[in-house]
């Protein structure tokens, strides 16, 4: 089947931002991570939607699918996934595929990962022009970790302002960090708006990505068999999306349920239960006071204390939900003043003898306020830095555990028997329910999907020492790779969007060397890449965030997840993509063949299978 997208109409109404994207750089400087120009011809939006998507260059307006990808498209939660492709339904030809940087909307490009990240990057490519984009997901939706995370209470740390899309901008945001079904409901949205639902399959889980030395493309391989080539690929995995479970002795062996946060069972009845939490940290936190309500007892078991700071996160009262909603400028106000606000938080954690001092004793006055129990206070007093761990925003937490129902276990946790937790005093506490909220295997990036580079070089051999990557996004040995959010682009005061943004704009620079120069790849220069990593390092020193163990490192205790400085530090050093920095590969014999324009869908055919899915 072949359908036309549906052509954007007007923005009405003032609930949507319609100021081009180039006016408003995340932190409104003019280090902006570059936004498109020219082709903002004012705010566009599908009827009825409710997010003002700042102009795409319209290339997307009358692109077509590729034959027969729209069968098997499966929604999740029955919302804008209805364009999605499931994986069964990809396109199966096996031409080949002709130049990188000739075919018009080439080079071809994969990206894995429908997330923020991967949408972000297709969005930043259709704009430019490149429209032989592929996303392959493995889940059932666009969405990442906020399809996965449908725990009770789950929303987002930051605000909505920030936390999203620089030219989406949305006024009617009900709260000041959305839950997280608004916030799926506006990648959807964005993603429908811009056109790239329509790229996206799902259903297909990446198992490898191998580079042809000879031919110069990749071949993304599927755990179900299939086989896409691409000139390009971009990893948009993200650092939280694959759930870790503690090993505890007996574990196996609980008579009652248990799943972890990010596997929510909605099917289970937490009312009149015992429940136990494992983990005190940033899912626990929006789980704890919700499931407090339900369950009959509930057993929080901390292995660490947090730092807190206040956060009540209620719908925004009427005037001021419509002062931000009808007055201009004022939602542009806000998500100034907030990514100022998150970068203030960084300020503390870099400087944590000064300003981290104070920012940490406004949290200690705060938690003291709120914990009148001294014995429980000091249980969860936090040992550490402020800020050397994720800062936690919450004003219905440390309440929470202060109900009469409600227990907080600080004996480490031995074992699980048939009944429950055994701590290592000895007590057992008996659950019919056990949660993990244990986070998220960080440090594993893309893994396990085998990755292999120039000369079969496996980018687990790689980062055996630890991941790293040129702005987390290039590393050397692996031409036209590009990871979003990757190692060290995790920022613990700040949006993750505002790097995706950034990413996105940098990678779209170098295809565009790339089919300007009708280069075979691009490729990160070794020096430039060992160089920048160790500057890098160097400037954890004497932050908060070297002051104790966390997720942020990786076993040798390298921090490999976050980004050591400002969100505009990360912006400004990834505008331009400095051409020196990289190698650009001769383009493949092929090349030589001129090509044809050509439609979406030759494109996309190019793109795509080299043998049907299974
Ligand atoms: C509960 C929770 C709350 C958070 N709150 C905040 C917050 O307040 N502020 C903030 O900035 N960040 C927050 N984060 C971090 C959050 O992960 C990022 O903000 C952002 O959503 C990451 O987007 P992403 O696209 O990079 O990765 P993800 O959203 O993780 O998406 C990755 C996608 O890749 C897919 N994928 C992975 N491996 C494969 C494979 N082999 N094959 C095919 N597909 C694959 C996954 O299915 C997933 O859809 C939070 C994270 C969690 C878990």
């Amino acid at each position: 089947m072949t359908g036309s997208r549906p052509t954007p109409e007007p923005h009405e109404g003032g609930r949507i931002d319609g100021t081009p994207a180039a006016a408003q750089p995340p932190n409104g400087s003019t280090a902006g991570a570059e936004r498109p120009d020219g082709s903002t011809a004012g705010a566009q939006r599908p009827t009825g939607s409710s997010v003002g998507v700042q102009g795409s260059n319209g290339s997307s307006a009358g692109t077509q699918r590729p034959t027969g990808s729209s069968g098997g498209a499966h929604g999740s939660n029955g919302s804008s996934a209805g364009a999605q492709r499931s994986n069964g339904a990809a396109s199966a030809g096996s031409r080949a595929r002709g130049p990188a940087g000739s075919g018009a909307g080439g080079p071809a490009v994969v990206i894995v990962g429908a997330g923020f990240g991967g949408i972000a990057a297709a969005i930043e490519l259709r704009r430019h022009g490149f429209t032989d984009v592929t996303i392959l997901d493995k889940a059932h939706g666009i969405g990442g970790t906020w399809l996965y995370n449908t725990y009770p209470g789950a929303a987002c740390d930051v605000p909505s302002h920030l936390y999203s899309y620089s030219y989406a901008q949305r006024r009617d945001w009900p709260q000041l960090c959305p839950r997280q079904a608004e916030i799926l409901e506006y990648l959807r949205e964005v993603a429908r708006a811009q056109g790239v639902d329509r790229d996206v399959v799902t259903g297909a889980e990446v198992s490898s990505c191998a580079w042809d030395d000879n031919q110069r493309h990749w071949t993304v391989t599927t755990a179900a068999g299939g086989a896409y080539r691409a000139d390009a690929v971009v990893l948009a995995t993200g650092q939280l999306h694959q759930p870790s479970r503690p090993r505890i002795e007996g574990s196996e062996s609980f008579a009652g349920h248990s799943f972890h946060s990010a596997e929510w069972d909605h099917e289970y009845d937490l009312r009149g239960k015992r429940v136990g939490v494992i983990g005190t940290g940033a899912s626990a936190v929006q789980i704890v006071p919700e499931i407090a309500r339900e369950a009959r007892s509930l057993t929080v078991f901390q292995r660490t204390g947090n730092w807190f700071l206040p956060r009540k996160n209620r719908p925004y009262p009427a005037p001021l939900k419509a002062l931000i909603e009808h007055v201009p400028g004022v939602q542009a106000f806000r998500r100034r003043f907030m990514f100022e606000y998150c970068e203030a938080l960084t300020l503390a954690i870099r400087h944590p003898a000064t300003i981290g001092r104070l920012l940490g004793l406004r949290s200690a006055l705060f938690m003291r306020s709120q914990l009148s129990d001294g014995e429980l206070r000091r249980r969860l007093w936090p040992d550490y830095t402020f800020g050397c761990k994720r800062i936690l925003f919450s004003s219905e937490f440390l309440p929470a555990l202060q109900l009469p129902h409600v227990r907080v276990v600080t004996d480490a946790i031995s074992r699980v028997t048939a009944e429950g937790i055994v701590t290592a005093d000895g007590a057992l506490h008996a659950l019919d329910c056990m949660i993990y909220a244990t986070g998220f295997k960080t440090n594993d990036f893309m893994f396990p999907m085998q990755v292999t580079g120039a000369g079969g070089r496996s980018l687990a051999d790689v980062w055996a020492g630890g991941a790293h990557a040129h702005l987390g996004l290039t590393v050397p040995g692996f031409p036209s790779l590009f990871i979003m959010y990757g190692p060290n682009t995790n920022t613990s005061g700040g949006s993750i969007l505002v790097y995706h943004e950034a990413q996105a704009a940098y990678l779209r620079q170098a295809l565009e060397l790339v089919r300007r120069s009708q280069a075979g790849g691009i490729e990160v220069r070794e020096e430039v890449e060992a160089a920048g990593d160790r500057a890098l390092q160097a400037r954890f020193a004497g932050t908060a965030w070297t002051r104790c163990d966390s997720w942020y490192r990786d076993r040798s205790g390298r921090i490999v997840a976050n980004w050591p400085g400002y969100m505009r530090e990360y912006i400004g050093a990834t505008s331009r993509l400095e051409p020196s920095e990289y190698m650009l590969l001769a383009g493949r014999p092929s090349d030589q063949v001129p090509d044809e324009p050509a439609t979406d869908a030759r494109a996309r055919t190019r793109a795509h299978g080299l043998t049907p899915q299974a």
